[in-house]
Parts: C-alpha cells; structure tokens; sequence
C-alpha cells in the first residue's frame, strides 16, 4: 500500500493536464506530468516559423468573456494581463443586404453592447445594425434566437442546428450570414453536423445569458509563451516534475487499479494514480487490452474530429489597422491582426491570421485538387475586395497550416460518448476537452476536465474539495424571459 499522497502522474501537457498539474501542485501533491513534444500548451501552442524565426502559434486562441474557468485559470497562473478584451468586434460584409446582381462595396458593422440594456436586450441595436441583413431578416433573427432559448432539450434524440433553422423558417440568407458565421467560428464544425445543444449554448452562454459573455480575449503574446514558458516555469517552482519529449506508451492496470506507467524508452514508473489527459484518438491504445471498465471507454472511438485551418500571411505595409475582423460570404472567417495584437509590426512584416474553421473542403479530396498556393490565393483576394490597398502591398512570406483533427465534431449524440473524467479502474483519470463537460471542443472545456478529474482525485484521496466555479449569475431577464 502507497502512502495517500503518493505522486500523481499527468499524461498530457495541453491545458486539461496543465488545470491538473497546477492545482494538484498548489495544494502540495507531488506531481509528475509527461509529455511527448517538446513542450506544453499541447493544441495551443506555437512552433518556429523557419524564415521568419518567429514563434507563431499553429493557430489564432481566443477565449471569450463565458469562458469562466479558463479565465480563472489564467488568472491563478499569472497570465491573464496577456490578454486584450475586445469590447467591439467587426463584422465585414455587403453594404446591403439586396442581392442586386451589382458589386457591392463591403461594410465594417461594428458590433458592441449597448450600455443601457440590460441581458438579454444588450446586442439587439449592435445585430439590428447589421448592414448585411434586411429589416425583416432581423426580425426573423430574433424569432430565431428567441425560440433557440426557449426550445427544450432531447439529447437523446436531437437534430442538427442545419434542420432545426429550415424547420424555423430562417432565411437562407440569415442561415448564411448570421448563424453559419457565428456558429461555424465558435464550435469549429458545418451546420450540418451541429448538434441543437451545442448551438443552443453558443448563444445562450455568449449572447443571452450575461453582458459579458460574447466578448472575445486575444492573447497579445506567442501561446509559447503563455502555456509554455509561465506555467513550465510555476510548476517547476511548486517542485512538480515536468518530463518534455517524454512520450508514455501505458498505462499498467493490474486487478483494476493503476499500478504504473510505461515509457516511450521502456522505462516504467511505479505509481497509483495517473491522469490521462491526451487527445480522445490516443486514449485506448494506452490502456492495456483487457481490463475490467474497457468496455465503458469504447464509445469513445467513435468520436469525430473536425479540422481547422490557418493562413498566416505577411505584407511589407499594414492593409489594416483593424485590430480582427470577421468576414461574411467568404472562405476566410476571422483575421487577426498579429502584429496590432502583440504591438510588435516586426521586422519580418506585417502580420495577419486568417483562420478558416471546419475547413472540410480544404482537406483530402474535397480540396479538389486545390494547392495551398490557390488558397492563400484566394484569402488574399478576399482581403484585396474589402482592402483595396493590399494591391499594393508585398507579400513577404506566407504558410497554411491545417490541424486535421483539431477539435471533436459537436455532432447529436456526441454527448454519449463522452465520458466522464473517473473512471472504473481505481487511480485512473480522464481529462481532456472530449471528455464529458458539456462544452464544445474548447480551451474552457479543456481547463474545465482538468479540474472535474483533480475533483475526483481528490475525493478518492479523502480530501474533497468543489474545484468548479458555481455557473455565472444569469441576468434577471435572460431568467424570466427564457428560464435560462
Ligand atoms: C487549430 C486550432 C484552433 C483552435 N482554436 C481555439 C480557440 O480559438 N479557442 C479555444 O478555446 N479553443 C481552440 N481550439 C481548441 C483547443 O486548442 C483545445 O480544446 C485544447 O487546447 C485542448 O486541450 P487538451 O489538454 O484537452 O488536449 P491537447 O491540447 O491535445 O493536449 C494533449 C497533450 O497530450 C500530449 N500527448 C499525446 N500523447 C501522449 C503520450 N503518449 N505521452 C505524453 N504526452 C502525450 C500531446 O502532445 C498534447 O500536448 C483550437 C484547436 C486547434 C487545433
């Protein structure tokens, strides 16, 4: 028998392993966390450009104003001054919504809460100011969003947001520019694979819920810096030991509890408690093939994954001082003005981020035999019709980066196959954005796992302790008018 506080092993240095790893630390337990790559962040995290030598992150992470726990976790670790909070965000689009056959000059819709209103009325001037919408469309719009908060949930049995917009009569127009804009950004997938849950909380946690909800946090720094360099060096300061390039390749179960762990290089590690916080496609094959619980864990293979991709580009002169955008009618989706965010315009020039989310047609063969050279073609083109100037500018360097598997696929019934963070076998632990959290492939949804799986540890060590934040404080409103 092993002394209660024997070391806790953490698998994985994305942010779910990285929530454990601190908490754990903070509250005196001796910690092991391994990781595979060179370092932590795991999806959130940066590599070195090689002509540039800059550090650029594999792609743009923001959080938003909902995202309680990660918030939180930003601030326990020190890093949430790294952020800037957009108050405004830009919506780009036509100048009118009438598709009068002639070319439109495009307008930036700056879109704010009002001061004066409270939740849920707070955006209504900021949507009924879109440009890109009619008059009747917004008041379809509001009948949409309306019935979205009111619509009771079947998880069991649920459509997808695509069928449930045609059976509200939703223009296509407003599905277009509206909901496909807002819903492909925040969870990463089509509409036609869109559970109506996970919709459903995009607008309820972001729009309707609370004033703050929908504002959006942008690192100002590379990820690098921030999961890597401060968390590495706290955790290292709380004496918890990180291995980097340390792959584990087992997890040992013995009469249905953990008894150690297997390295990449054959080394074991005796322990009795580890947290498997690595993507859902590697979970299984780190378990041995047979033990009492494997059962329960074998829906997780059938979770989907959905790509995203990133276009990053530098110019030799600013094409804006916008510090992102949000585009309409276009493959590209947000940019990011790098080098306004990080107030860095470097030497290697003018830095921007065009992310293109759910970016199904840009992979294997409904790609179409497109080169990466015709997309960023094509990104650039969509930049020159709303900036002109960009004609003028040099394109100095540019790369795509496509994250095949870059976040689960919030189908209907993805709920069930999402387990929870404790599992049947003793000392054994998940964390991980796909495991059961109720939120969307997400850095939240990561920190969150991370501090539901040190809940359980915890408990099971006889030292209980509600790490999880009560839900944030509905608006009186939001609560009569929708029961949110
Ligand atoms: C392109 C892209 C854009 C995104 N944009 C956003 C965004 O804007 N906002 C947002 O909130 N979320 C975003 N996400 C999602 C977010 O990155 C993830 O939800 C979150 O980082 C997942 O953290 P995790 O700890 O669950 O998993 P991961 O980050 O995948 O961490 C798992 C870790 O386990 C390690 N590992 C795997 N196998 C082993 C092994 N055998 N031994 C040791 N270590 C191992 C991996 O190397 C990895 O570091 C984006 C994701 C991608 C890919």
């Amino acid at each position: 028998m092993g002394a209660p506080h024997s070391e806790v092993v953490i698998i994985g240095g994305g942010l779910s392993g990285l929530a454990c790893a601190v908490t754990l630390a903070d509250r005196g337990l001796p910690v092991s966390l391994f990781e595979s790559r060179p370092r932590l962040g795991g999806r959130a995290s940066s590599f070195e450009d090689r002509q540039t030598q800059h550090l650029i992150d594999n792609c743009q992470h923001v959080s938003m104003g909902c995202c309680d726990e990660f918030n939180r976790f930003c601030e326990t670790v020190g890093i949430s001054s790294s952020f800037r909070r957009e108050k405004k965000l830009y919506f780009i689009g036509p100048r009118s919504s009438r598709p009068d056959g002639i070319e439109q000059p495009f307008k930036i819709n700056a879109f704010s809460a009002n001061p004066c209103l409270p939740a849920p009325f707070h955006l209504l001037p900021a949507f009924g100011g879109l440009s890109y919408l009619s008059f009747p469309e917004k008041i379809g719009l509001a009948r949409g969003l309306k019935q979205l908060a009111l619509t009771p949930l079947d998880l069991d049995n649920e459509p997808t947001i695509a069928a449930w917009l045609v059976e509200q009569k939703q223009s296509q127009n407003v599905i277009d520019r509206f909901w496909n804009v807002v819903l492909v950004s925040a969870l990463s997938e089509s509409l036609e694979r869109i559970s109506l849950s996970h919709a459903r909380k995009v607008f309820v946690d972001g729009f309707l819920r609370t004033r703050n909800g929908w504002q959006v946090l942008i690192p100002t720094v590379p990820l690098e810096k921030l999961y890597g360099e401060v968390i590495l060096k706290r955790l290292e300061k709380q004496q918890a030991k990180v291995h980097l390039q340390t792959g584990v390749d087992r997890v040992q179960i013995t009469d249905g509890k953990v008894t150690g762990v297997q390295l990449r290089d054959g080394r074991e590690i005796a322990c009795e408690r580890v947290v498997l916080a690595v993507p859902h496609q590697r979970v299984l094959s780190m378990l041995p093939d047979e033990f009492e619980g494997r059962e329960s864990l074998s829906k997780i293979e059938q979770i989907e994954s959905a790509p995203i991709t990133s276009v990053h580009l530098w110019f030799d002169r600013e094409i804006t001082a916008l510090p992102h955008a949000v585009f309409v009618d276009s493959l590209s989706q947000w940019m990011f003005n790098r080098s306004r965010i990080m107030q860095q315009p470097s030497e290697a020039g003018f830095y921007y981020q065009i992310v293109i989310s759910a970016s199904h047609n840009l992979t294997g063969e409904a790609r179409q035999g497109r080169t990466q050279a015709e997309i960023i073609a094509t990104v650039i083109e969509e930049l020159t019709r709303i900036w002109p100037e960009t004609t003028q500018a040099q394109l100095i360097h540019s790369r795509m980066v496509t994250e095949h598997q870059a976040v689960f696929s919030v189908k209907p019934g993805i709920e069930r196959l999402r387990p929870s963070q404790r599992t049947a076998v003793k000392g054994l632990y998940l964390a991980g954005d796909w495991t059961s959290t109720g939120w969307p492939a997400t850095m939240e949804g990561a920190v969150r796992s991370g501090l539901q799986a040190t809940e359980f540890l915890l408990d099971d060590l006889g030292q209980p302790e509600s790490l999880l934040l009560p839900p944030s404080k509905t608006g009186i409103l939001s609560k009569i008018l929708f029961g949110l």
